[in-house]
């Protein structure tokens, strides 16, 4: 699993979304539920918050 941190485009509610897979393949967008919206939003990918080097990405193979 990998940490990233999420903003969702409409309230502006930052998360962190832990994913087992590469969302740098995502082309920086990603559509999830916003608690805050109470909705679906898309949600910009503002990084990866892995601190041991081990982030993904874009262009590397698909982790699993
Ligand atoms: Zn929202």
């Amino acid at each position: 699993m990998t940490k990233w941190l999420l903003k969702c485009t409409v309230c502006g509610e930052e998360r962190v979304f832990e994913a087992g897979f590469n969302l740098a393949l995502l082309g920086g967008r990603v559509y999830l539920y916003c608690k805050r919206c109470k909705a679906n939003r898309v949600h910009l990918i503002l990084g990866c918050l892995e601190e041991d080097g081990s982030c993904p990405v874009a262009g590397a193979d698909v982790i699993d």
